[in-house]
């Protein structure tokens, strides 16, 4: 089973604390590396946390709110220093296409290496292997913003018992026609029924990422079983009514959320600088979906099966 984590380098709202560095996290899924959003001083935590940039080709930024955005300039020019030659794929709201060009003209940066940009748009699939792809949807906030779904595609193939494996030690061949279901001959001319020496597939897994978003069931049929979905819980639910007036979400509706997903796993993030003590977000969010967590920059989170 590939590895398959997110990493989270910041997970502040607004403006950044001594504590709390404005959002920014790196998937990895494999070898392949891919950054949510960037916000201002996303390079100092990649460093500061020992995060790497190798194979990372794929930046998704949800939103332009500065909070989400204004480090990518700089971890570009950045990658146009460390003498990169791979191609970088930016996915975001079509304005920002401008906003970056404008910048490099201005900078009179050449970048050394191709830089695609791709204009978000609706609900879309933005990148896609045999095993993985990473999915766009809209959220509900006060300017365009997206949400990104990464998930593994499903194995066909069974998986063999290590009993049997042990015990019988087929060859290459033999294996792979058993995990594509084919029973099994023994020496002394025994079948072995294929259901009895396998395992099912591993269910695939997957991770959302929702922030910046008001409370907003709608999104709940993009992220139906997801296994581990990031949502913002920028409030506590006694800051409702703010939380509705800046369109972002409280602890307890990012957990109402995860429940109507039958997530197996909640990460809160974005919290408001309001906050010194999480503890309270933590049980508002328990009290609705127990297997909730506060994320902590520089931890990385594995993605498991639920
Ligand atoms: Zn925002």
């Amino acid at each position: 089973m590939k590895f398959f984590s997110v990493g989270i380098l910041g997970n502040g709202s607004a403006v950044p604390t001594r504590i709390q560095n404005p959002t920014s996290q790196i998937v990895q899924y494999g070898k392949s590396r891919f950054m949510i959003d960037c916000g201002e001083g996303t390079q100092m935590q990649v460093l500061k946390y020992h995060f790497s940039y190798k194979n990372l080709n794929h930046i998704f930024i949800s939103h332009l709110h500065g909070d989400h955005f204004f480090g990518l300039p700089g971890l570009i020019s950045s990658f146009n220093l460390y003498a990169r030659t791979e191609p970088l794929y930016i996915y975001g709201p079509p304005a920002l296409e401008n906003i970056l060009n404008e910048l490099l003209k201005v900078s009179a940066t050449r970048l050394r290496y191709p830089l695609h940009f791709h204009a978000l748009k609706g609900s879309e699939t933005l990148y896609s292997t045999d095993q993985f792809s990473v999915l766009s949807f809209p959220l509900k906030h006060s300017i365009p913003t997206w949400g990104f779904l990464f998930k593994e595609k499903p194995e066909n193939s069974r998986r063999l018992k290590k009993s049997f494996v042990e015990s019988y030690s087929p060859g290459i061949e033999e294996m792979h026609k058993i995990k594509n279901g084919s029973d099994y001959i023994a020496a002394d001319g025994t079948c072995l029924p294929n259901e009895d020496i396998t395992i099912p597939p591993h269910k695939p897994r997957s991770y959302a990422y929702c922030s910046d978003t008001s409370f907003n069931p709608e999104i709940v049929t993009e992220i139906k079983n997801v296994s581990v979905l990031y949502h913002e819980a920028t409030f506590m639910n006694d800051a409702e009514d703010k939380a509705a007036e800046k369109l972002h979400s409280t602890a307890a509706q990012a957990a109402t959320i995860a429940k109507m997903a039958n997530a197996g796993e909640l990460l809160l993030g974005h919290f408001s600088a309001r906050y010194s003590d999480k503890i309270p977000l933590l049980e508002e969010a328990k009290a609705i979906f127990p297997n909730s967590l506060l994320t902590e920059q520089g931890t990385v989170y594995r993605v498991d099966e639920y």
